[in-house]
């Protein structure tokens, strides 16, 4: 495997950990002066803070309150700073949840904040420099996903490439003419294009791909799934976490235990189910770049565990443990076991054989009924699979073939868990 030459760390203007609490409260303080003469959304929520003491008072904020707001006053809603000529780009979310999707703005300086934190630190703690190629693998919609990286990577002066408006076999085309260094998509897709390649012939891991960077999913940071796709490619793995609304959150290092919370750009929290500070639980996150349309004390959705021992790369950052380890709604029960679908998913994929698989979770006469629908390359037996599942979580997860191409597939999110009624 080419392993990073040397795995840069980020540069980190604040090391010391009061030093960044009193950076935080300071942008946090500059940034609210003007949200609070003009932005109608929060004049209604929030008063001056002047303290972390008033700033633990605020209330938290939610996605459907955002999208409430922009549903009663439409189409942008009430979170805007400034007046609209402002404004310089439109994104909305994926809405793969089936949601409404919540559209958002951002001004000339805010997007100059999402390509600054890609080129400041996503990139450098995965080695990537302004030598390399990068390949997106991505639609490049409305859906605003690997839009800050493609403009992240220029900043880099690295070679940015599109991978819009292609198919599979377009996109390993293209990446292995332009001799592309790094691969951008979800840890998904990243799977999907591998297997589409070895059926085609070709041999990606003899390709100049070295870094593979994800997000989207959690995938790469479940140990399996990364070790499937940096043996597909022969390419270091690394994680990426960003929100829509919030902006780019995390990074993983050299270490590759965890991701790191880009706390010079955001406040975080980590609440436990009553809403009291705690190790484990859901992110919350406030920016401090994109005053345009600010969040403050939003949830996430995200459950995490957070550690602040120091790491090894040298980075000031809290680090959420293993990534982010699914999305507080997605744990199903089986025989009394509660479970999340990363669980399931490091199993799967220390599976080959699996090309794609989807959680269905049944609520038959209020019992929870839970199998896998599973897509295989090859002979379609599913005892090992299941043994696996079995000793790992415990519990007897049935396993069923279903034909190869019936599963959603998407290069933007993909959805592990469909729950079906009756
Ligand atoms: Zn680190």
């Amino acid at each position: 495997m080419r392993f990073l030459r040397s795995p840069g760390a980020a540069a980190h203007p604040w090391t010391d950990p009061e030093e960044l609490r009193d950076g935080q409260i300071r942008k946090l303080r500059a940034g609210l002066a003007e949200v609070l003469e003009t932005n109608s959304f929060w004049r209604s929520r929030l008063t001056e803070v002047r303290s972390w003491d008033d700033f633990e008072r605020l209330p938290l904020t939610t996605k459907a309150e955002l999208l409430a707001d922009q549903i009663s006053k439409p189409p942008y809603g009430t979170n805007l700073t400034h007046s609209l000529d402002r404004y310089v780009r439109l994104h909305q979310t994926s809405g793969s949840s089936g949601d409404h999707p919540l559209l958002w703005l951002d001004t000339a300086e805010s997007w100059e904040w999402w390509e600054r934190i890609w080129s400041e630190h996503v990139y450098p703690a995965a080695g990537v420099s302004a030598g390399d190629r990068v390949f997106l693998a991505f639609s490049f919609g409305p859906f605003i996903g690997f839009w800050s990286a493609f403009g992240g990577a220029q900043r880099l002066g690295a070679l940015a490439i599109s991978g819009g408006a292609m198919t599979s076999e377009q996109r390993i085309r293209t990446m292995l003419d332009l001799r592309a260094t790094v691969l951008m998509c979800t840890p998904t897709y990243a799977l999907r294009l591998a297997d589409v390649a070895r059926r085609l012939g070709i041999e990606l891991e003899k390709s100049d791909i070295r870094v593979t960077l994800h997000a989207g999913e959690p995938g790469a940071s479940i140990p399996a799934t990364r070790a499937a796709i940096e043996s597909a490619y022969s390419a270091a793995c690394f994680d990426h976490t960003g929100m829509t609304e919030l902006g780019p959150t995390g990074f993983s290092c050299s270490q590759r235990d965890g991701i790191h919370a880009i706390e010079s750009e955001f406040i975080f929290e980590v609440l436990d189910s009553s809403g009291r500070p705690a190790p484990e639980g859901e992110l919350v996150a406030t920016n401090l770049g994109r005053w345009g349309t600010p969040l403050i004390r939003y949830r996430t959705g995200d459950r995490v565990k957070v550690s602040r021992e120091p790491c090894s790369c040298g980075s000031p950052f809290m680090k959420l443990v293993g990534g982010i380890q699914g999305r507080v709604d997605d744990m199903f029960t089986v025989r009394g076991v509660n479970l999340y679908p990363s669980q399931v998913e490091d199993i799967v994929r220390g599976h080959p054989e699996v090309t794609e698989f989807v959680i269905e979770h049944r609520r038959v006469r209020e019992m929870d009924e839970v199998s896998l629908l599973v897509e295989v390359a090859g002979e379609d037996s599913t005892e090992r699979l299941e043994a696996d599942l079995r000793q790992a979580l415990g519990v007897r997860l049935g396993c069923r073939v279903v034909e190869t191409g019936t599963l959603p597939r998407s290069d933007v999110k993909s959805k592990r868990i469909v729950r079906v009624s009756g």
